[in-house]
């Protein structure tokens, strides 16, 4: 049986995704191949194709034209297929080993052909399994380090950067990122989501003008400072983790924003771990953030000093602004992300797979103070130490 494979953009089914990895990636002539779509989200397709004879296997990725979220469908585009791919090639020019390979792409069906990583867990679901993956923190800090640097303007001539800027123009998915992490969480807006148990601590950060103001900031930060090519949406379920190896997913949200961003996205998401896990087993996750830091600062260091093409590298002080800075706004993301994700629309299964009620609650409660308070306190953070006091604090 042939079957022919779409030129204009079709969702894909099992057998046209078969047929269309025969097109693009050499599987054996006759291999008879199969397909399963494994994908978890509302999103996207993502399809394994595998020999069943060699045990060779791949990934397709298709982008739909639609976001099922908020329970209705709306229309999102189809270019973050292309984004995401573009991405990962540009982030795989520095940490190849960090990223899928990606063998093929094509813009009219928003498909990326890639490496299939399904011999490596989703780092969400081992995290919250009581895994630890000890090389998640050393492997996050120089995937950062590397890949925020090389894109930046201390990194790039000031032509290139721009372009990349202008290539990776993604409004509609900055948009959502806009909207459910730096905005609705900090209003009373209807896709909020959250236990009844939660309405004081809710209504309170609400009513916070103090807060409000900094999560403007923050925002604004967000929307205006065009640092680095961020991957955009850096939890721990955009995350392949083994004892020994490390991969980067789904950035589909990647855009040129600020470097704190990345940073503070994924010390968020292993501060829900710190806040969820048993008092023995927390210290190996409050080591995780401290190490991703101080990788992530010396990797960031070490191409500043040898690799930066900014007239004013030898400036002192210089450098140390840099990183002071990206240190307070990571502290600041992370806040954000912390709350967004307890009482926002989209939230982490760290919080919510807690099925007695009152530890969730308590926990969830944390989470928000936690927020509160990097967002509050992010310019006093001279140290990933200062950040860690703060998690600590909202611990008691
Ligand atoms: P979405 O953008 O829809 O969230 P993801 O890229 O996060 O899509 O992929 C959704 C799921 O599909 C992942 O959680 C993972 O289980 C699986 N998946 C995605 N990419 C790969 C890959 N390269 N190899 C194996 N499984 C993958
Ligand atoms: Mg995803």
């Amino acid at each position: 049986m042939t079957l022919t494979v779409p030129t204009t953009y079709k969702a894909l089914t099992e057998s046209t995704a078969i047929a269309l990895a025969k097109v693009v990636h050499p599987f054996d002539g006759d291999a008879r191949l199969t397909c399963r779509e494994i994908g978890d989200g509302n999103l996207n397709y993502v399809f394994q194709i595998e020999d069943p004879q060699t045990g060779k296997r791949l990934i397709i990725k298709q982008a739909l034209p639609y976001a099922k979220v908020i329970g209705e469908s709306w229309p999102l585009t189809l270019k973050r297929a292309t984004i995401e791919a573009n991405v990962l090639r540009k982030h795989g020019e520095f940490v190849p080993s960090l990223v899928p390979a990606v063998y093929a792409t094509d813009e009219e069906l928003a498909i990326t052909v890639m490496e299939d990583l399904s011999h490596l867990e989703i780092a969400r679901e081992g995290l919250v399994n009581g895994k630890n993956f000890p090389r998640l923190s050393q492997d996050i800090g120089e995937y950062l380090a590397e890949t925020l640097f090389h894109t930046s303007d201390y990194g790039l001539h000031p032509f290139e950067k721009k372009g990349l800027a202008a290539e990776f123009s993604n409004p509609e998915l900055c948009k959502i990122t806009e909207d459910l992490v730096f905005t609705d969480p900090f209003f009373d807006v209807e896709t909020n989501d959250y236990e009844p148990q939660l309405q004081p601590a809710v209504e309170a950060i609400w009513n916070d003008r103090k807060l409000q103001l900094e999560v403007a900031k923050l925002k604004k930060s967000f929307l205006t400072e065009s640092e680095a090519l961020l991957h955009g949406d850096l939890h721990t379920g955009s995350i392949f983790a083994s004892q020994t190896e490390t991969k980067v997913i789904d950035p589909e949200f990647g855009f040129y924003g600020p470097i704190g961003f990345d940073v503070g996205l994924f010390l968020a998401n292993l501060m829900f771990q710190s806040i969820t896990r048993e008092d023995g087993d927390r210290q190996v996750i409050v080591d995780h953030i401290e190490k991703t830091w101080e990788v992530f600062a010396s990797r960031f260091t070490e191409l500043w000093k040898t690799e930066s093409v900014e007239s004013f590298k030898e400036t002192e002080g210089y450098l140390e602004y840099v990183l002071e800075k990206v240190l307070t706004d990571a502290a600041g993301f992370a806040g954000c992300e912390l709350i967004r994700r307890t009482i926002g629309l989209a939230h982490v299964k760290d919080l919510d797979s807690i099925e007695d009620t009152e530890k969730r609650i308590h926990f969830k409660k944390q989470a928000l103070r936690a927020g509160q308070a990097l967002i509050l306190k992010r310019q006093q953070t001279a140290s990933i130490g200062d950040v860690l006091q703060i998690l600590e604090e909202a611990h008691t």
